[in-house]
C-alpha cells in the first residue's frame, strides 16, 4: 500500500454555467503525454456524483512533488460565468465532499486535508477555503 499523508484538493477550472464531466476531464488528461487515466482519483461533478478516477493503490497526477504520497480529488467548477476563479460549490457537491472526506479520513486517519493553492501558491485552485473541512475532519 501507498502511505497516504495529503489528501489534495482541486476544482476543473470550469465556468459555472457550463459543463464538464468526469468523462470529460479523463477524455482530456489522456490526450497528455504519459497519461493512462484520469489525474485524479475522485471527481465530484455539479448534481453531487462522485466518479471515481484512478485507484488510490494508483499514483495520480494532479499535484507536482506531492503525488507520490497523496489523493487527488476534483470538483468540477471553480470558474464564475466570466471566467474569473470562484467558489461554485454546489449543496449537493458540498455534501458529496464530506461524505467523502469522512470515508476517506476512516481509511487514512492521519492525512492532512489541503487545498492544492496551498501547495501550490501559483495556482488558485480549488478555488474555495478547505480550513472547514480540516476543522471538521482533523
Ligand atoms: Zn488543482
Amino acid at each position: 500500500m501507498r502511505t497516504i499523508t495529503l489528501i489534495i484538493l482541486h476544482c476543473s477550472a470550469t465556468r459555472e454555467n457550463q459543463r464538464y464531466t468526469a468523462e470529460d476531464c479523463k477524455r482530456d488528461h489522456m490526450k497528455r503525454p504519459h497519461f493512462k487515466d484520469i489525474g485524479y482519483h475522485f471527481y465530484i461533478e455539479r448534481d453531487g456524483k462522485v466518479v471515481e478516477g484512478r485507484p488510490i493503490e494508483k499514483i495520480g497526477a494532479h499535484c507536482e512533488h506531492h503525488n507520490n504520497h497523496s489523493i487527488g480529488i476534483c470538483l468540477e467548477g471553480g470558474l464564475d460565468c466570466h471566467g474569473q476563479y470562484a467558489d461554485t460549490r454546489t449543496g449537493a457537491q458540498e455534501m458529496a465532499l464530506l461524505g467523502l472526506l469522512a470515508r476517506l479520513k476512516d481509511d487514512y486517519p492521519h492525512a492532512l486535508i489541503v487545498a492544492h493553492h496551498e501547495l501550490n501558491p501559483d495556482k488558485p485552485c480549488p478555488c474555495f477555503d478547505v480550513s472547514e473541512y480540516r476543522q471538521l475532519f482533523g
